[in-house]
């Protein structure tokens, strides 16, 4: 996906984790924080790419982890976004004068493109090192640029009138024991 198209996305997706309140500090922090905080991150899996937008700015980063991992590789899984969470929630910045709902949203930030990235053909390795790569390709930037960009504005559009106080859980069927498990993932940020 291109920048543009991971800013669109990452914006939908930070206004839509605020309204489903997917933790304490997005459901109550400032909207401002959350918005920059997801905007920040992300492009940062593309670190792994030496041409990318960021990857242009810091070469120094960019190409050693490159030529160690290659593109698209751990910057874009699971082990990558948990190694990110820990980081950032983990005391290093929450001690810090950042409001934790900057936080929780570079963390949202993240995610979001990594989710985008999977939405193309050239998918994404979730479980790396495991090198299977997964993917739902109902994106095609090289194909179609024009519908990659149609569709993150046609999310983003859905983010802004999704209406407050919905949250996903009253609208699905979920057990007690995954709300218990959502519920103890969403302290453990704290
Ligand atoms: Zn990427």
């Amino acid at each position: 996906m291109t920048a543009g198209g991971h800013f669109i996305f990452a914006l939908a997706s930070t206004i839509f984790a605020k309204k489903l309140e997917l933790s304490p500090p997005l459901a109550q922090g400032n909207w401002g924080h959350i918005i920059i905080g997801g905007i920040l991150t992300c492009l940062l899996p593309d670190i792994d790419h030496p041409k990318s937008l960021l990857g242009q700015r810091l070469k120094w980063l960019s190409i050693p982890i490159a030529k160690l991992f290659g593109h698209r590789g751990i910057t874009h899984s699971f082990l990558a976004i948990a190694g990110c969470s820990l980081l950032l929630s983990s005391g290093l910045l929450s001690r810090t004068i950042i409001p934790i709902e900057f936080i929780h949203a570079m963390i949202v930030g993240y995610i979001s493109h990594v989710v985008a990235d999977m939405l193309t053909p050239a998918g994404i390795p979730l479980l790396w090192p495991y090198r299977r790569r997964f993917c739902m390709p109902i994106l095609n930037p090289s194909k179609y640029p024009k519908w990659e960009r149609i569709f993150c504005v046609l999310v983003l559009v859905c983010a802004v009138l999704y209406p407050f106080d919905i949250l996903i859980s009253n609208k699905l069927w979920i057990t007690d024991s995954i709300q218990n498990i959502w519920q103890w993932a969403r302290n453990v940020m704290i």
